[in-house]
């Protein structure tokens, strides 16, 4: 039986990225059974809202979504499409791995680590309020940075869970508990207790934040899988995709309790859409995540190898990595090499 898969193309660049995955998968022997649904600009198009309830049913039928890059309309009462389905399905860990796939002058060549970010906590829960003062109603702005114990220890056990499952042998721990004494103080407490139930099998390390950025920058082999809390996630995030080579190869997955959603780290990309010139390699990958997560491991090896080849023999890439190829030809030579 294949297995269901909600498959919501996306916005600019997305519907070409994602026909682009959905053929390797379909060359590759992936068993999967696409329901196709539209979010973004393309939910505003199609239903008058951008996150429309048949979307919504079909990825509460599936538990899993493969997504392209959505626009968020201007004025529809939240911030983003993305932040809203991260809500709606607690998506609560950011997964985003960073592996050297290029080599060039511009990025390490040997770096292989996972970051998980904290997704639904954090100075991100949007309590935010102005505090008026002397007459002016905006003398001052107050954000609450709310981090508890159980959303702690959901994230953290998924980091050390994660390094099992993949083999991995350390989690960092990345927090400011130096400053923050109570919330950051709370997220590093629990990390070290977390830590404690899975001695011998992974290693525990701290690190603040501010000395991982540079340590990142400097000398990010020594790190394995990294675990912070939501902003320093996210900035995090976007270093670790700039040291192996930027966006065009960067896949994240959404992992929630009920639901996980996979998706290019990039967006749209209006200033390339309708030209046939994307990479597919963000979301081809973020495709191999879901496989993995699907438990057909040998399809991600499959697609992921195949797709590495290609791009380290360096005679087919698209232009975001030095090539000439477009997105279709780019997917038909990577096809033809996954066939065989
Ligand atoms: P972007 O990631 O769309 O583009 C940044 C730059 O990277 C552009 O020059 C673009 O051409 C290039 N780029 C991105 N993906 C590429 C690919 N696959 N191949 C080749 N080049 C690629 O960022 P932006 O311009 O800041 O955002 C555009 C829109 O995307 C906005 O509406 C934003 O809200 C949305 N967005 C969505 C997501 C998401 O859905 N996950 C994430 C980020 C931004």
């Amino acid at each position: 039986m294949p297995t269901p898969v909600t498959l919501i193309p996306g916005d600019g660049i997305g519907p070409s990225i994602a026909d682009a995955t959905v053929r390797v998968l379909e060359a590759a022997g992936a068993d999967i059974e696409w329901d196709v649904q539209v979010a973004g600009q393309a939910g505003v198009a199609q239903h008058g809202d951008p996150i429309p309830e048949p979307t919504l049913a079909s990825i509460r039928r599936t538990k899993l979504a493969l997504k392209g890059p959505l626009e968020t309309p201007v004025g529809k009462g939240f911030r983003s499409v993305n932040v809203a389905l991260r809500k709606e399905f607690d998506l609560y860990a950011n997964v985003r791995p960073a592996q050297s796939l290029v080599h060039s002058k511009r990025h390490y060549d040997d770096i292989d680590l996972v970051l998980v970010r904290e997704n639904t906590e954090g100075l991100y829960v949007g309590i935010e309020h102005y505090v008026p003062s002397g007459g002016d109603p905006q003398a001052a702005a107050e954000s609450v940075a709310l981090i508890t114990r159980s959303g702690s220890e959901r994230i953290l056990r998924y980091a050390f869970e994660y390094a099992v499952r993949h083999g991995r042998k350390k989690v960092t721990i990345v927090h400011k508990a130096n400053i923050l004494k109570f919330s950051q103080g709370l997220f590093l407490d629990v990390g070290r207790q977390i830590a404690k139930e899975y001695e011998g099998r992974v290693a525990m390390d701290e690190r603040i934040i501010d000395a991982m950025a540079m340590n990142l920058v400097m000398d990010p082999n020594r790190f394995d899988v990294i675990v912070t809390t939501n902003m320093f996630g996210d900035i995090l995030s976007d270093l670790i995709s700039g040291l192996v080579g930027g966006l065009g190869l960067a896949p994240g997955a959404n992992i929630g309790t009920n639901a996980a959603i996979f998706e290019a780290v990039h967006g749209t990309a209006p200033d390339i859409a309708g030209k046939d010139i994307a990479n597919p390699g963000a979301l081809i990958l973020a495709a191999c995540m879901m496989l993995e997560h699907m438990q057909q491991p040998d399809i991600a090896k499959r697609v992921r190898d195949a797709f590495v080849a290609q791009i380290q023999d360096g005679e087919v890439r698209t232009r975001d990595l030095g090539g000439t190829a477009g997105t279709t030809e780019f997917t038909d030579a990577l096809v033809a090499r996954i066939r065989g």
